[in-house]
């Protein structure tokens, strides 16, 4: 793991635009804030971005919109009982595709849990095992035939007990 002080808004918007050029899904993407340095391993970020929407465009069977939003937010040891309270970047995958059954809510983040006729099943697991090594989380919001928002929260550097 190397960590290094990186530019969120910058790494988002090139993954963004490679992603954009092999799917039929619009992407949008939205800075709201984004104040304050995120310290991390640049490659591993990349992975769990890369992974979450590539899952969201799979998830967009008819090609419908996916937004992604970067904005800072405060959290209490309550709100979130995963995280140290403090100030978080809040970088959210907002898909309108299938969603994901209440029963399958648990299982998504486990290894080798898949519903893909050729999935592997590791990318969640793996996108909240990076995550949580940095001190942070992955929530889920999701509703059948509406579409599914991930949200990843990651310290802002210096702003964390
Ligand atoms: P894989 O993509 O190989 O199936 P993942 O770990 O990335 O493995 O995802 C596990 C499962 O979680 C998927 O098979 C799917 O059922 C569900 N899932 C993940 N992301 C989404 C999403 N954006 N919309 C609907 N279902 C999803
Ligand atoms: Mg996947």
């Amino acid at each position: 793991v190397t960590k290094t002080v990186c530019n969120l808004s910058e790494m988002l918007e090139e993954i963004t635009s490679f992603i954009q050029s092999s799917v039929n899904s619009k992407i949008k993407y939205e800075i709201h804030d984004n104040k304050g340095d995120l310290y991390a391993d640049v490659n591993q970020i990349h992975q769990v971005l890369n992974n979450l929407l590539i899952n969201a465009a799979q998830a967009s069977k008819n090609n419908e919109d996916i937004t992604v939003a970067i904005k800072n937010c405060e959290v209490n040891g309550e709100d979130l009982p995963d995280l140290r309270s403090g100030n978080y970047f809040a970088i959210s995958i907002k898909d309108n595709g299938i969603g994901i059954p209440n029963e399958h809510k648990e299982d998504i983040f486990k290894p080798y849990f898949t519903t893909k006729e050729y999935g592997h099943g590791l990318g969640l697991s793996s996108c909240l095992t990076i995550v949580k090594n940095h001190n942070g989380t992955i929530t889920v919001e999701s509703e059948i035939d509406l579409g599914s928002t991930f949200t990843v929260y990651l310290p802002i550097r210096g702003q964390n007990q």
